[in-house]
């Protein structure tokens, strides 16, 4: 498509941090780095695999200053079964990426191209996918505006990159529940805005109140609606789902919501299994009342990360909901056990998610 990847390798090579070591998360990166460039009337071109560097901009390059970056996220995984190195459902971020290019006014990639570059960049740096049991190789994909010019407009030019960091198990010593602060100020994102695209400047946004979240004592922020402040968006930089009685729910993706891709891998599954999900709007004041007539079972955020990410506290202004009593929900455990199963080869992928490199 964008001609062969040209390939310079790294010879001296970094060292692979041991396997006793923490590898915390995005600390440690690898040998390689993927770099593709794109100028207007030229299209995307020149795909090379060359040794992990510092890249080199104009300090004038749109980038800095009206900030056109997107990124993506996802996971290649040593699997227990063959010993293969799989990649989880890279289509969907190829086409996710697309999305936020293009409501960025960011040039879109081919998606196939996208899938069998990274397979490529995974497999040189293949000595770099941890073996411990929940750890994973990271991949970053970004597309930054490079043009140098200081006019507000859409780049000229850009660099699509991919680099790769071995991560820890989010939950190394199994799920453990966290305390949400219901944020009723601030707004990650709002309907209109990009908050449905994986664009860098959402999480400045988003940054503030997660630092007030954390002087009360909470890791996350609960983001509801930006106008009405009354309906429920997303868990930190998670999509957030609960469990009313016997039926699951999630919000709708209402434009202000980031579509996760573990989010649609948890709908999917309960599907299968039969358990009622429903994609709605949800207020805080419906969660409030399920709450105090006991019927809030669980509640979990989802993303890459962290997979699956228990809530054990939700506070809102003076009232504190706890849920499951701090512990871990029945169903939260499940689907847990069912996508890090699948991801790592201990379960049977029948939904063909894991692509090989
Ligand atoms: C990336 C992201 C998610 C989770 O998406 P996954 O594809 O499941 O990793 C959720 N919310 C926001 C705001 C995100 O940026």
């Amino acid at each position: 498509m964008y001609g062969t990847i040209r390939i310079e390798r790294n010879e001296q090579g970094k060292a692979i941090p041991a396997a006793e070591q923490s590898l915390g998360f995005g600390r440690y990166f690898t040998d390689h780095m993927l770099l593709v460039d794109y100028e207007e009337g030229k299209g995307w071109h020149d795909p090379r695999i060359v040794p992990y560097a510092p890249l080199s901009l104009d300090p004038a390059a749109m980038v800095f200053h009206y900030g056109q970056a997107v990124f993506e996220g996802l996971k290649a995984y040593h699997c227990v079964d063959t010993g293969e190195v799989r990649i989880f459902r890279p289509d969907q971020n190829a086409k996710r990426l697309n999305r936020s290019n293009e409501r960025l006014q960011m040039p879109l990639l081919d998606e196939d191209f996208f899938v069998n570059a990274i397979q490529a960049l995974v497999r040189l740096d293949a000595k770099w996918v941890p073996q411990k049991k929940g750890a994973s190789l990271y991949i970053r994909p970004f597309v930054i505006a490079t043009e140098a010019g200081l006019g507000v407009r859409s780049s000229s030019r850009y660099l699509f990159v991919v680099i790769l960091s071995p991560v820890e198990a989010y939950y190394d010593e199994g799920l453990k529940p966290i305390n949400i602060l219901v944020e009723n100020h601030y707004a990650r994102a709002v309907q209109g805005g990009i908050g449905d695209a994986k664009a860098a400047g959402n999480y400045a946004a988003s940054l503030k109140a997660q630092a007030l979240a954390k002087e009360k004592g909470c890791a996350q922020v609960l983001w509801l609606d930006a106008i009405e402040k009354a309906h429920l968006e997303e868990v930190g930089s998670m999509n957030v789902f609960f469990r009313i009685g016997r039926e699951v729910i999630t919000p709708s993706l209402s434009g202000s919501i980031l579509a996760g891709i573990t989010r649609d891998s948890i709908i999917q599954l309960l599907c299968d299994w039969g358990v009622p999900v429903t994609e709605r709007k949800i207020s805080i004041a419906e969660i409030v009342q399920a709450y105090e007539e006991g019927t809030l079972e669980e509640a979990f955020g989802t993303g890459t990360a962290a997979v699956v990410s228990p809530i054990g506290s939700l506070l809102w202004g003076e009232k504190q909901m706890d849920i499951q009593g701090g512990g871990i929900g029945e169903l939260t455990q499940k689907l847990y056990d069912a996508v890090t199963g699948i991801q790592s080869g201990s379960l049977p992928d029948s939904r063909g998610w894991m692509v090989s490199c």
